[in-house]
């Protein structure tokens, strides 16, 4: 009988690295597929040119003649690259990009005339009249047709035979259906709003932008082994499998050398990210077995996210030619650690300054600790929105899971920048003395660089921390979309620069203060007010779980627990205050969030039944009957002596029973309990009860059928095992 698992291993073992084309030098082929700013003054006339740079620059609307124009050098452009087709590439709330081609190829109605064609308005598509459509509720405007319009500020690019024209999706009454509408008014209010601070340091600031490096972790697997198993195939994780007896404990997978076929897919992945414009930089093993990473050099936060919903697409094709599938699931595996996509955040002027680096002198180490403290701030007052922008079905395994960040919102910042902010909150109240002034310029802030230098201490188990001159969100998930929490967190900063601003203007109006007595002023009141959310120690320990709950910091394990926070009041005027969501988007997202964490578990639930009962059940009845034909034959050879020489089988028989019958009865009692949750109609309770009527049988079901997976002859086991997923390559 051949067993589809013996063959895909066969077949995994024979895999050869495939070659890769050389393409040149990276530094002169960087973004060749890109209508970039070189591509544009070549293809553009020079008016059309200016009008997108205005439009890229300063959010001018560009006019329909000059749409024209520019979709005619676009097209002549992407022509030129090999393009037949173009398309309106977007981030909709499920998924990870949307896109549907349609042809430069156009005839008359009698077929005369062929042309490649592409006009302005089907590259802008601008507003439809939205009064002439109704304004229904949160769900009608959900199903209804939206429309899709060009983001100039994210070039467009030709990838394979298809022009891709980032752009935002929102529907006819202009709510954002999509992930990135929310992100660029996010953006672009805290511009705004950092701009206007970073003004009291620098006059001549313009623009400020929120700039973006994640780094992407992920799982290689062979492309046989893993259509081998159906969990993995449609749930992108293992459901069941006992870990293999070597894992990741001699810890020599994490930047060890990379295996042939698995570096010939990952030049062959960079080269298509250089011709991306994408700019791949780092490579390296992660800490799990067949787990890697891929980082780029930062760029600005639009622009980021579009790479990173790019890349993730590239990775899976270019996979496929290298006969692998690449695993983005937070937990792919049991046991071993998951992966994550850490989003290190900062702020850039348009004058070249890392608003959150420190400087040279006093007041640039001011405007340092101003934008450092109200980060911090505005990470303690929303924690938990934070928490609920990383909330998915799959990153619920990771979180919390004694290898990742925990599920509880802190920043680590470091000894030494503690010991700064101590001594700022010792900074006396109204007017300082010229002393205090003197003191604080030489002995307090000057002396930031120099404490920053020696500040190598890096705490892995922080779910946000300061790494030097940049924050790092450790706690997004590996399959996540980072306009999530991009969106999020420049939108807690920008209202809390808002409101910083407010109090220092206030401070220099009403007591007379001078700018810098203002911001310190301020300054000390925050420090004092974010204690809480500063911690320095294990992340992973349950001390921590105690002394966060006595600091009053959340603790959602769960994304139903988690997501409750983004419609909290707080919330929905937040997004409101800083022009990012209406109430009514807001509350959409959370519904079509619930809703999307029930599928995924349903989901789950679905193929872990199926695959017990096809699979585990029917090959351990196949091993019972191997035990029962031996106990039957040593009966007849031994008589009734049999039972000393079948004690083991005998056992082994016993123990299997009781394990599918466990296995059956749990099986069953899951079922209803899906029935029962399926009949609910609140998306709430819904997702309520997937979590926590569902979900639990998980691991009992799991737990039995592991057991049998050890105790089943190996040659009838069909679906592939832990130690041959982690360890093929
Ligand atoms: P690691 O965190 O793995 O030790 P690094 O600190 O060198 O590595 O950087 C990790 C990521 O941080 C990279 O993707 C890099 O592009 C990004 N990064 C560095 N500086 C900034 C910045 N100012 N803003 C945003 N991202 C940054
Ligand atoms: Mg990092």
């Amino acid at each position: 009988m051949a067993i589809f698992r013996f063959e895909a291993l066969k077949s995994a073992a024979n895999r050869k690295p495939v070659a890769v084309e050389e393409i040149g030098r990276k530094s002169e082929l960087f973004g060749a597929n890109v209508f970039n700013d070189k591509a544009m003054r070549q293809h553009l006339t020079s008016e059309a040119y200016k009008a997108v740079r205005a439009a890229i620059e300063h959010g001018v609307k560009i006019d329909r003649k000059m749409a024209e124009y520019v979709a005619l050098g676009m097209k002549e452009w992407a022509m030129s690259k090999g393009a037949t087709h173009y398309t309106h590439w977007f981030q909709p709330l499920t998924g990870t990009t949307a896109e549907k081609h349609d042809a430069f190829f156009e005839t008359s109605m009698d077929g005369s005339d062929p042309v490649e064609k592409f006009s302005g308005s089907t590259l802008v598509q601008q507003e439809s009249d939205a009064s002439s459509f109704p304004n229904g509720g949160i769900r009608n405007t959900f199903e209804a047709r939206g429309y899709t319009a060009w983001d100039p500020t994210s070039p467009a690019f030709v990838y394979g035979t298809t022009l891709c024209i980032p752009t935002v999706f929102v529907s006819y009454t202009g709510e954002a259906l999509d992930n990135k509408a929310p992100l660029l008014r996010a953006l672009s209010t805290i511009d705004v709003a950092a701009t206007e601070v970073a003004k009291y340091f620098d006059k001549n600031i313009k623009k400020v932008t929120p700039t973006l490096g994640w780094e992407q972790e992920y799982f290689l697997i062979d492309i046989d082994l893993a259509a081998s198993r159906p969990d993995i195939l449609q749930t992108g994780r293992t459901l069941l499998g006992h870990t293999s007896a070597k894992g990741q404990q001699l810890e020599d997978h994490y930047f060890g050398s990379i295996p042939t076929r698995v570096l010939n897919y990952m030049r062959d992945l960079e080269n298509e990210c250089i011709l991306l414009g994408i700019p791949a930089k780092t490579r390296h093993n992660e800490v799990a077995p067949n787990q890697f990473e891929l980082a780029p050099i930062f760029e600005e936060t639009n622009l980021a996210v579009d790479h990173n919903s790019l890349l993730m697409d590239v990775m899976q094709k270019v996979a496929e030619r290298h006969n692998f599938k690449v695993l983005f699931h937070e937990k792919p595996f049991k046991g071993v650690n998951g992966s994550g996509k850490h989003n290190n955040w900062s702020l850039a002027t348009d004058t070249g300054v890392n608003l959150l680096s420190p400087g040279k002198t006093p007041m640039s180490n001011l405007q340092f600790l101003t934008f450092f403290v109200n980060t911090i701030k505005a990470v303690a007052d929303y924690e938990e929105l934070l928490r609920a922008s990383i909330a998915s079905a799959s990153n619920d395994y990771r979180l919390g899971a004694n290898e990742a960040p925990p599920a509880i919102i802190s920043v680590f910042i470091g000894e030494q920048l503690i010991k700064v902010l101590e001594e700022l909150e010792g900074v006396s109240t109204g007017k300082l003395s010229p002393e205090e002034k003197t003191d604080l310029k030489l002995n307090v802030v000057g002396k930031i660089p120099d404490v920053m230098l020696d500040n190598t201490d890096r705490n892995r188990t922080s779910p946000f921390a300061f790494t030097g001159n940049k924050f790092e969100f450790r706690a997004v998930g590996s399959t996540a979309n980072c306009a999530n929490s991009m969106t999020t967190l420049n939108a807690i900063v920008a209202k809390q620069l808002m409101d910083f601003k407010q109090e220092v203007d206030a401070l220099i109006a009403k007591e007379n203060l001078k700018k810098d007595e203002a911001i310190f002023n301020v300054l000390r009141e925050y420090i004092k007010q974010v204690k809480h959310i500063l911690f320095e120690g294990d992340g992973y320990s349950k001390e921590w779980e105690i002394e966060a709950e006595k600091r009053g910091l959340s603790n959602h394990k769960n994304t139903p627990d988690a997501l409750k926070a983004k419609v909290s009041q707080k919330s929905l005027d937040l997004f409101e205050a800083v022009n990012v969501m209406s109430n009514k988007e807001v509350e959409a997202r959370y519904e079509i969030e619930l809703e999307e964490y029930v599928k995924k578990v349903q989901i789950e639930s679905r193929v872990l039944g199926d695959i017990i009962r096809n699979h585990i059940i029917p090959t351990a009845f196949r091993y019972q009957n191997v035990l029962i034909e031996n106990i039957k034959g040593l009966k007849e050879i031994f008589g009734k002596d049999y039972e000393q020489y079948a004690d083991e089988q005998i056992k082994i028989l016993k123990k299997i029973s009781e394990h599918i019958n466990q296995l059956n009865a749990k099986m069953h009692a899951m079922m209803d309990a899906r029935k029962e949750a399926n009949a609910l109609t609140n998306i709430e309770q819904k997702a309520h009860d997937y979590c926590n009527k569902v979900k639990p049988f998980f691991d009992d079901i799991r737990y039995h059928a592991d057991k049998l997976e050890l105790m089943v002859d190996n040659e009838l086991w069909t679906l592939t095992k832990y130690r041959e997923l982690l360890f093929t390559r």
